[in-house]
């Protein structure tokens, strides 16, 4: 009997540092993979498909929803994303560890649908001057869609009550080894080590 998977769910504002966090942790951290969305933004330069994303068009996005292919789905920034099923299910059911990286919508629904094999971690900039920071350093939208995500922002951290655990990222390193941490302790729950247990009954 293997330990029981988690599904590690990561929202945070654009901007917040999310990404780079994730990816770090995938790197860092064995026996974790990343669940690959789909979405119906175009690619942006060096983003793979079926690495990064799945990149579809509107109407197959659509013919998926119609499926019921998507653990999750939503509306973001203009453009849809979705997690696509099979790959959570499939790893959960083989007591392996998956990484979403989803906007605050998309969590709420993993959670509803998940319950407890979901874990949610809502990662927080440091303060809304410093996300604007970022943002305007990052340097790769235009100052309305800076404005946007700034907006924005407030409404996805005015959700951060609904999350299991709060990452404040101010110093990387701290932020990444609290992200480990969580995911450490989380994997030794005891409802997930039911597999330790029945070596002793
Ligand atoms: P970006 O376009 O910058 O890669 O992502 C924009 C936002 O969409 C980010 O907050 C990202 O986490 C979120 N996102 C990416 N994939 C999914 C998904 O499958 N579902 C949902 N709900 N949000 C997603």
């Amino acid at each position: 009997m293997p330990r029981r998977g988690l599904v590690l769910v990561v929202s945070a504002p654009s901007g917040a540092g999310k990404t780079t966090l994730c990816r770090h942790l995938l790197q860092e951290v064995r026996d974790i993979t990343f669940s690959v969305s789909c979405t119906t933004r175009p690619p942006r330069p060096g983003e793979r498909d079926g690495v990064d994303y799945y990149f579809v068009s509107p109407e197959e996005f659509q013919q998926m929803i119609a499926r019921g292919e998507f653990l999750e789905w939503a509306q973001v920034h203009g453009n849809f994303y979705g997690t696509p099923k099979r790959q959570v299910l499939e790893s959960l059911k083989q007591g392996r560890d998956i990484l979403l990286d989803i906007d605050v919508q998309g969590a709420a629904q993993v959670q509803e649908v998940l319950g407890q094999d979901a874990v949610l971690v809502f990662v927080l900039p440091p303060s809304l001057e410093e996300l604007e920071r970022r943002l305007r350093k990052r340097n790769t939208e235009d100052e309305l869609t800076i404005r946007r995500r700034l907006d924005q922002a407030q409404g996805e951290i005015a959700q951060a009550p609904k999350f299991d655990y709060l990452v404040l990222n101010d110093k990387f390193k701290e932020a990444l080894q609290e992200l480990k941490s969580i995911l450490f302790a989380e994997r030794q729950r005891t409802f997930r080590r039911q597999d330790l247990l029945a070596k002793f009954s």
